[in-house]
């Protein structure tokens, strides 16, 4: 079942038109939301970064947050569904062919939710391996990173090279050649017990994964320090990982065929992959099916 502006409808009966801007032109925003065991986690902190996207391009969400949150948990009743991941969307909704979103006078919302497919379970055991891609990063002045649009492209390119290319996942470099992210990932280097990622103006996600692992890593006693990486902190990092809501915490153990560290999962990646999954039975909403 799937919710779409106001109704609860099967699958086969979930149209949107072919005149909707989040079609015809990429022109919406979207969350990817996991729930584990009945906690729909950091549902607070997605539902922000949800309408914060909204707010940067000017779309207004027709209904309040709370009201968003209770969609999100009957979607997932209607489903069956105790764990799984949630695909909230909204787009600038029904317009005509040119591209100005005042021609459109309400957005259009839907949710799905579904079951979801992780890396295979050796790639957390051993580690993925990574590459440097050639597809560069959005500049953040083009398309701010904190949007989380509809409009994909950029990382879909990376994605093409990453599955020409035959590794787990693709590094972007932005356009000064400072890593940005990883296609569909945030990135995180770990050197001399202290914890790097790329600042947001670099080309990240403001991942919600990202900012949780930022909070346990501190907690935890160790630093944390958003920067400019470059491909050579990369290789002569003690350890990397990866971070994003489908991917969770995933260790890297070689980037562009050179292995990270002792090309194991480190030490510090290990604790925090246990530090993560113990956040994901703690913080978000809870629901009953
Ligand atoms: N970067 C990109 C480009 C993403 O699409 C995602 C979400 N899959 C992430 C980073 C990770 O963000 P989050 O932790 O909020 O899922």
């Amino acid at each position: 079942m799937i919710y779409l502006d106001g109704q609860y409808l099967p699958e086969d009966q979930a149209k949107v038109s072919v005149f909707d801007h989040g079609l015809l032109y990429g022109d919406g925003v979207f969350e990817g939301i996991r729930s584990y065991d009945g906690l729909v986690f950091c549902m607070d902190e997605h539902l922000d970064r949800l309408y914060n996207s909204a707010d940067f391009i000017e779309l207004k969400i027709p209904i309040s947050k709370s009201e968003f949150s209770d969609v999100i948990v009957e979607v997932l009743k209607r489903n069956s569904l105790i764990s799984g991941y949630i695909r909230p969307v909204v787009t600038r909704g029904v317009g005509d062919l040119g591209l100005n979103p005042t021609a459109c006078p309400k957005a259009t919302i839907f949710v799905i939710a579904d079951t979801l497919t992780l890396y295979p379970k050796k790639c957390y055991e051993n580690g993925l391996e990574v590459a440097i891609i050639d597809t560069v990063r959005n500049h953040h002045k083009a398309i701010s990173p904190r949007i989380k649009s509809l409009n994909y492209l950029n990382n879909i390119l990376g994605r093409l090279e990453v599955n020409r290319l035959g590794v787990g996942e693709g590094i972007m470099l932005n356009s000064d050649g400072n890593i940005g992210e990883a296609t569909a990932d945030n990135l995180f280097l770990v050197k001399d017990r202290c914890v790097f990622t790329p600042e947001i103006d670099h080309g990240a996600l403001p991942g919600i994964t990202r900012g949780s692992v930022m909070e346990l890593a501190k907690k935890d006693g160790l630093t944390v320090v958003e920067k400019a990486l470059k491909p050579e902190d990369l290789y002569s990092a003690d350890e990397c990982f990866l971070t994003g809501t489908g991917a969770e915490v995933i260790p890297v153990r070689v980037a562009d065929g050179k292995p990270i560290g002792t090309g194991k999962p480190g030490k510090i990646t290990l604790r925090l992959i246990e530090l993560f999954k113990e956040l994901t039975t703690q913080r978000g909403r809870r629901y009953t099916l």
